[in-house]
């Protein structure tokens, strides 16, 4: 459709959808009780989605979705015990409906030199960026070829790109998710079902700030390799979600899209 107007978040003047709404979608981001995915929770509820947060924090969550407002629920989930992911799909469903957006965004991370990593160090963050990811994907993606529709994001990093020290199990569950992306894409394109990756940059939440100040000489290295010369909102994160979510990107999949102020042009 010819995109005549970005004011209203749903219906356009001539009464036609607005591609980038998610009017009548229900969307489930994990991980969705602070940083990026609180606000690509508030992001995708203002484009008109009922969104579902998890987390293993219920005072978090509970937090979370006050702020957010009653178009935003939440369910305490652990993604990393896995056998828990198909009765939490499910129960999502039974309440709200067939789920038409997945958005895997709950990830750790861990600075520490290669060698002093632990095998419980690597296979603990390995788990929740990769293994909890896939299965979560699988138990969601069966539905949603099933039927026809449904969008898989990925929170990759660029991380998955560059060799940044000290992140070795990061930066590898994340290289991993990037080759998931492509590999589901193409197996459910067919099945009108698309799986792209979100790459953010340099992000201010919890999760950097504790990185940032492990390292003082790391906000300038890092604002040093920013052309735009600033740190990017978790909001950035989110309206690169709805769009990616909407039908404003129907063509696009199996992308990894760079949110980060140029870190990518390379240096
Ligand atoms: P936060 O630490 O704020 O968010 C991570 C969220 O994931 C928390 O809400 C946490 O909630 C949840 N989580 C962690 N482990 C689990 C688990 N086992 N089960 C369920 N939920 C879990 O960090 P960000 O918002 O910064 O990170 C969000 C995503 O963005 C991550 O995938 C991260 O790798 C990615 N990213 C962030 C960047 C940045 O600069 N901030 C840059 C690039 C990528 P709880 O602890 O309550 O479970």
């Amino acid at each position: 459709a010819h995109i005549e107007s970005y004011v209203s978040p749903h219906l356009q003047p001539n009464g036609q959808l607005n591609p980038f709404s998610l009017e009548g979608k229900l969307a489930l981001i994990t991980g969705g009780g602070t940083g990026i995915g609180l606000e690509m929770a508030r992001c995708m509820a203002t484009a008109g989605a009922t969104v579902i947060i998890t987390g293993r924090r219920e005072a978090v969550l509970q937090e979370a979705v006050a702020d957010l407002g009653s178009s935003v629920h939440y369910l305490t989930n652990d993604v990393c015990e896995l056998d828990t992911l198909e009765d939490l799909v499910a129960q999502i469903e039974a309440t709200h409906g067939p789920l038409d957006i997945l958005v895997n965004n709950a990830g750790i991370n861990m600075k520490k030199p290669a060698l002093e990593v632990t095998d419980e160090e690597f296979t603990r963050i390995i788990h929740t960026n990769l293994n909890a990811v896939f299965a979560l994907t699988r138990v969601c993606a069966k539905r949603m070829v099933e039927r026809k529709n449904g969008v898989i994001l990925m929170i990759s990093s660029m991380a998955a790109y560059y060799g940044i020290d000290r992140v070795v199990a990061y930066a590898a569950s994340k290289s991993a998710v990037e080759g998931m992306v492509k590999v589901l894409a193409s197996e459910f394109s067919k099945h009108n079902v698309r799986v792209n990756a979100i790459a953010p940059g340099f992000i201010e939440t919890e999760m950097s700030r504790t990185a940032m100040n492990s390292d003082p000489d790391r906000r300038d290295r890092a604002m040093r390799r920013t052309p735009m010369g600033k740190f990017g909102q978790p909001s950035d994160i989110g309206h690169a979600a709805v769009f990616l979510a909407s039908e404003a990107a129907r063509y696009i999949t199996g992308a990894s899209l760079p949110v980060d102020g140029g870190n990518s042009i390379g240096f």
